[in-house]
């Protein structure tokens, strides 16, 4: 087995003649381009691209294809100047009991891509354009998924912004039998959530956890990724990794430590105070007397650990803070039960900065850095202490430094606006 990074959550802003593909992504963001950053820049082995069912992504990766930029790997994926391996796929908004909520579907072929392409047509009023509100339930359109040999995941499972969690259900069991359950292997945590924190609801052992940036422009490809524990780097193998299969695994999820995330407290919506008293709390706000705050991922996940109780049939009680449920083992997607023994814990969820969040690292700092490690990848895992005092000049050494050791002070994100960090 080898270690491969990959980053399974990437938009894209224009297709390669300049037609929209997500309003709010840069404009700069091609498919070509994100490819690129992905291999070149980030050091990334694995890119998951959500964005490629619209046809024009669909022709821009045609072309790509028949200009030998990329090979359609026999394991599944596809191969971009013959390194990074790119897997195809969509971000879903379904509508669920309480409100919609987002899904990634990855296909390991151009044929099964194309073909969920022109069903994605039926329920969306512009299929050109991404993450269009479907007319469909999670539980019809896992079925199409699976159906086309497709990987179907939760997005971002606990904001308050259409994640599963968040916004849909307070237990997977209202979305989906447990004979569906078993063949979603996995659940996007979101930059606000980690491995603790999601554990705090019971009954998730069954789901593997993925850490994806979510990147709606070049800089954020990979500000959160997996390490991947892979005989080689297709979709095949990626897949027998989210289900746990013959050694297959994830082996560490790196992300932003959530009280960086957007929606990490619950937050006001009409003075814009970011709660600080314990979870959960959604209201009233205590200097503008609100009503109703936007509720925080942290506030949510504490109010489902505490007074959710759907999930408690699949998993048998509750965890406390931080123990993990279960880990490493397959997980038999041919039976009902998709959980797992207790005893196996989960690979480690390693809290990084975003080297953007750091402060002093702007654009030109960045690009000497990469200017002397080649990626990020290398500079965050690779590169001695020494090499990055001696590359970096002493005020911005400190920084990174002071990063890897974990000695930063951090400030709750909340209602849409990103925590920040302070070096001590
Ligand atoms: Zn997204
Ligand atoms: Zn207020």
């Amino acid at each position: 087995m080898q270690t491969y990074y990959g980053d399974f959550h990437v938009h894209l802003g224009r297709s390669a003649d300049g037609r929209p593909i997500k309003i709010t992504a840069a404009k700069g963001l091609t498919l070509a381009a994100a490819l690129r950053e992905g291999q070149q820049r980030k050091g990334l082995d694995l890119v998951g691209i959500v964005d490629a069912a619209c046809p024009p992504v669909l022709a821009d990766l045609e072309g790509l294809l028949q200009r030998g930029e990329l090979e359609e790997l026999s394991g599944g994926g596809f191969r971009f100047h013959g390194g990074l391996v790119f897997l195809a796929g969509a971000e879903v908004e379904t509508e669920e009991q309480r409100g919609p909520a987002h899904f990634l579907a990855f296909f390991p072929t151009l044929e099964a891509l194309r073909a969920f392409s022109r069903r994605l047509s039926r329920w969306v009023t512009n299929p050109n354009l991404s993450s269009q509100h479907c007319r469909c339930r999670a539980d019809d359109m896992l079925e199409e998924v699976v159906a086309l040999e497709g990987i179907f995941l939760p997005a971002h499972a606990f904001t308050p912004h259409k994640g599963l969690f968040g916004q849909g259900v307070d237990d997977v069991a209202e979305a989906f039998t447990d004979r569906q359950l078993a063949r979603i292997p996995a659940m996007e945590l979101g930059l606000s959530a980690d491995t603790a924190l999601a554990d705090r609801i019971p009954g998730l052992g069954g789901f593997t956890f993925l850490s994806n940036s979510d990147a709606h422009s070049l800089p954020k490809i990979a500000r959160e990724y997996n390490a991947l524990e892979l005989a080689e780097a297709n979709f095949r193998e990626w897949a027998m990794a989210l289900r746990r299969q013959e050694g297959r695994r994830v082996a560490a999820n790196y992300g932003l430590d959530p009280r960086l995330g957007k929606y990490h407290r619950s937050a006001c919506p009409v003075c814009e105070l970011i709660v600080d008293r314990p979870a959960p709390y959604f209201g009233p706000c205590a200097r503008c007397g609100a009503p109703q705050l936007t509720p925080g991922v942290l506030d949510r996940i504490e109010w489902l650990a505490r007074y959710g109780n759907g999930s408690m049939r699949h998993s048998g009680g509750c965890f406390p803070a931080g123990a993990a449920p279960s880990g490493n083992t397959a997980v038999d997607t041919s039976s009902d039960s998709y959980f797992l023994p207790s005893s196996v814990q989960r690979p480690p969820y390693i809290h990084q900065v975003p080297l953007e969040f750091l402060p002093g690292v702007g654009p030109k700092a960045m690009q000497k850095l990469l200017d002397c490690f080649g990626t990020e990848m290398n500079l965050l895992h690779r590169a001695t202490d020494e090499e990055i005092a001696a590359a970096a000049g002493p005020k911005l050494a400190k920084t990174l430094l002071a990063h890897r050791r974990g000695e930063i002070a951090w400030i709750d994100g909340g209602g849409g606006r990103f925590g920040r960090v302070e070096v001590r």
